[in-house]
């Protein structure tokens, strides 16, 4: 969960997990690990708003009973706060949730190399595993 968090393939720690912003890569560009498998689904976003939360309603609370700032202080100062919170932990969270999935084998990553290269990729994103 580590390496995913920290955006690297869950198997080597080198390769590039995403091959953009939130886009898994299909394959590791390092070791050649199948990352298609993954089925991060809706899982990254709850988590990350859970620890978004978590962290700034505090603050919010906090920064409210200390110095009792105008509405519009507060909207200038958490809104963007959660939002940019929000883009930088997302990606994060994906690859830990990916590297979760892969460290006990769930959606075809406990495949040996050969079976996982006989799963459809584009047919999983659709509707579920199915074999070419
Ligand atoms: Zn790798």
């Amino acid at each position: 969960m580590w390496k995913g968090f920290r955006c690297r393939c869950p198997r080597c720690n080198n390769g590039k997990l995403f091959s953009s912003y939130l886009k898994v890569a299909q394959e590791c560009p390092s070791c050649g690990q199948a990352l298609h498998h993954h089925r991060a689904d809706d899982a990254p976003p709850y988590f990350t708003m859970f620890i978004v939360g978590h962290l700034l309603v505090p603050l919010v609370f906090w920064v409210e009973r200390v110095w009792k700032p105008d509405l519009s202080i507060h909207a200038a100062l958490w809104l963007p706060s959660a939002i940019l919170l929000t883009l930088w932990l997302l990606p994060m969270v994906k690859g830990a949730i990916v590297g979760l999935q892969w460290a006990i084998g769930m959606h075809g990553f406990g495949l040996s190399d050969e079976e996982s290269s006989l799963v459809d990729p584009e047919a999983l994103e659709q509707d579920g595993a199915r074999f070419k």
